[in-house]
């Protein structure tokens, strides 16, 4: 008999869309977008569709794998129980907690993948990184503005005169975004895209302003430098609402466009004509990509920019804001990671940028075991060179996937992972949507494969913890969801069942900070913050001028996400080798012509790439997308490990490289 249920997307994305799912005989038939979803309407993209293709993957992983030699073999659950609650015993007494390295990332964004955290912190402790592969420069940023990274209502940007899309490319990667950006169009909206790369989406609006990489901040200043010359400072708004404008307004002085013009590669005209449209747009929005802040100057970018809008006015207003993410869910939901920090007496932390470093410089006590989920941190890493081969003398590696990933195959043991359609689960993203998903369990996963949530229960009872707080997923959802059902509770009838049938909007913030009530030491936006003082950091928002490269490795690189697949899953059968994009001129600075195939050298290692012209890139760089495995060439071989200016962000766009010909040709 046919059923139907709703399951969350659980990729890593801004959309958090939730799919109608057909099944029959306890399989998949049917996959569609929700037309009642509330932000995506039934429209799904081709990485959500690709789930189906992968649930039924000859190569998905069913049974939990042993290394033996070169090659895996079958082992049970029960031998995998015991051999981990004795290894882990062991190290514990003679290593202590901090020997053990729990490796969680996003790649299933459901609340149920913070198990394996909670499971070590009851354990009382392990190493675990802090900062972030993704985000974490913006949001460092807009804390210390903004007191909190807060984003409009996606709806809203239908308000807005004009929109600037700073390095953010929605046709690839929020297609939602997308579609409300050409309604608005429709109704007169002025769509400026600010990115190195004429993307897709810059070639699908009016104005294209390319810009030289890592310049964002100096924009910005200049544009601010504009407004006060041409006295279009929203002066009211400045005056009760923002902290540090006499001294920004004296360091914005040497910003004249000019200046920015010869930083930026922007003609000092577009500047002014740039910050005049935005300045008298009423309202006017900014929607800021992540890649802009993958830079070792990427938080002072974002600093840059969240301070020219409060010179203009346009925060807390509709249709306005510098939106870049979204943390207002944390009041709705409980986090039982949080709560089991207690139990974590033994902690030690790395920067996510610097896992092969971090395990290079020997620390004390060595890690002596390594626990992988909801990660490839063997392709998504900086620096592959360095981390694969840290990672590979890890004495005991143990990683759940739904496929043999670069880090499985270096595993020496791998769990299989089910998929979203195999349990139920809460999706709540803070990156764009405000729409919760509960995703209901629509199969059984094969026989052979226990979740990890389950997993880490009974590891847990094995081992004597009983301190998880839950022992069955029910449990653990509705101490998820409690304040959500507690304040809510004439919508969702108090249970999970309730919140399964309907959308929950998180109305806490339409127009972000429409009340002005801002979350910083002085509740204004701080241009100005002493907080940053204290890190370290400048007060004031600054331009710090990009990395080169040198002679020797002239060319900046750019890895950003591909279009249909979620950085490196889907990638399982692609064994092509991937395009190099080049201009004309960086082309023939090199001599090479399209569909020559070059090394691509980065500091520690090289791959192989295919050439491709495109024009749409910026000069003296080169753009690959990244999520390719091994064996087609991970361009994380040739990014280096710095790390940003705050939030410790991986900064993979201050990676440089050359070419040179090819050995196969
Ligand atoms: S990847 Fe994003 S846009 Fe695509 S289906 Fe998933 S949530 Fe929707």
């Amino acid at each position: 008999m046919k059923k139907q249920v709703y399951v969350s997307c659980p990729m890593d994305c801004f959309d958090l869309c939730r799919f109608r799912v057909t099944v029959e005989n306890n399989r998949v038939i049917g996959l569609q977008g929700d037309p009642d979803h509330p932000l995506t309407r039934g429209v799904v993209c081709r990485k959500g569709k690709k789930l189906l293709e992968q649930l039924a993957h000859p190569g998905r992983l069913r049974h939990p794998l042993m290394k033996k030699g070169d090659a895996f073999v079958q082992i049970s659950y029960d031998r995998v129980f015991d051999l981990l609650a004795e290894k882990l015993s062991s190290i514990k007494e003679r290593y202590g907690n901090t020997a053990i390295l729990n490796y969680t990332s996003d790649g299933y964004g459901g609340t149920k993948n913070r198990i394996q955290s909670i499971f070590f912190n009851c354990f009382g402790g392990d190493t675990r990184f802090e900062g972030s592969l993704c985000w974490g420069a913006g949001i460092a940023a807009q804390k210390y503005d903004f007191g909190a990274a807060r984003g409009h209502l996606p709806q809203d940007i239908l308000n807005s005169k004009l929109v600037i899309l700073w390095g953010r490319n929605p046709k690839f990667t929020s297609i939602h975004l997308q579609s409300l950006l050409v309604r608005a169009r429709k109704k007169g909206t002025h769509v400026i895209v600010i990115d190195p790369v004429k993307t897709a989406t810059a070639k699908s609006f009016n104005t294209h302003i390319p810009i030289a990489p890592s310049t964002d901040g100096a924009l910005a200043l200049s544009m601010a430098n504009v407004l006060i010359q041409e006295n279009l400072v929203d002066s009211t708004f400045v005056r009760d609402h923002v902290k540090g404008f006499e001294r920004f307004k004296a360091y914005v002085a040497r910003f004249t466009p000019e200046v920015a013009q010869k930083i930026t590669g922007i003609d000092a005209a577009v500047i002014k004509t740039l910050a005049m449209d935005y300045a008298v747009a009423d309202p006017a929005a900014i929607y800021i990509g992540y890649g802009m802040q993958r830079y070792e100057n990427g938080g002072n970018n974002i600093r840059c920019i969240d301070a020219l809008a409060a010179l203009a006015g346009h925060i807390g207003k509709r249709g306005g804001g510098v939106n870049y993410a979204s943390k207002s869910l944390a009041p709705f939901l409980n986090s039982p990671e949080k709560k089991s920090q207690r139990f974590a007496t033994e902690t030690r932390t790395f920067l996510a940028a610097k896992l092969g470093a971090f395990l290079e410089d020997e620390p004390d006590p060595p890690i002596k075991i390594a626990f992988v989920a909801s990660g490839n941190p063997l392709v998504q890493s900086p620096d592959l060179f360095t981390t694969v081969q840290q990672f590979s003398k890890i004495d005991f590696k143990v990683v759940f996937d739904h496929f043999m990933t670069d880090t499985a195959a270096h595993a020496d043991i791998v769990l299989p992972a089910a998929f979203v359609f195999e349990q139920e689960d809460i999706f709540a993203t803070s990156m764009y949507s405000h729409v919760l998903n509960f995703s209901q369990k629509a199969i059984d996963p094969p026989h052979t494969v226990l979740p990890e949530f389950e997993f880490f229960v009974k590891l847990a009872g094995r081992m004597g913890i009983d301190t998880l707080g839950f022992d069955s997923s029910a449990q653990y959802l509705n101490r998820c969801a409690r304040p959500l059902l507690t304040q809510t509770k004439t919508v969702f009838d108090r249970d999970l069942a309730g919140l399964a049938s309907a959308y929950v909007q998180i109305k806490a913030h339409d127009i972000a900070w429409e009340d002005k009530q801002f979350l910083t030491p002085s509740g204004k936006i701080e241009i100005y913050s002493e907080r940053a003082l204290a890190d370290g950091l400048d007060a004031l928002p600054q331009f710090i001028p990009p990395l080169a490269g040198g002679l020797k490795f002239p060319l900046r690189l750019l890895t950003c996400k591909a279009k249909d697949r979620m950085h490196s899953q889907g990638f399982m059968d692609e064994t092509k080798t991937p395009i190099l994009y080049i201009n004309g001129k960086t082309a023939e600075d090199f001599k090479v012509h399209p569909g020559d195939r070059v090394r691509v050298c980065g500091k520690k290692a090289w791959i192989e790439a295919m050439v491709c012209l495109d024009e749409a890139i910026y000069e003296n760089t080169a753009f690959m997308y990244q999520g390719y495995w091994h064996k087609s060439g991970a361009v994380n071989f040739l990014t280096e490990s710095r790390v940003s200016d705050m939030g410790g962000q991986a900064a993979y766009y201050d990676s440089f490289c050359t070419l040179k010909p090819s050995v196969f040709v």
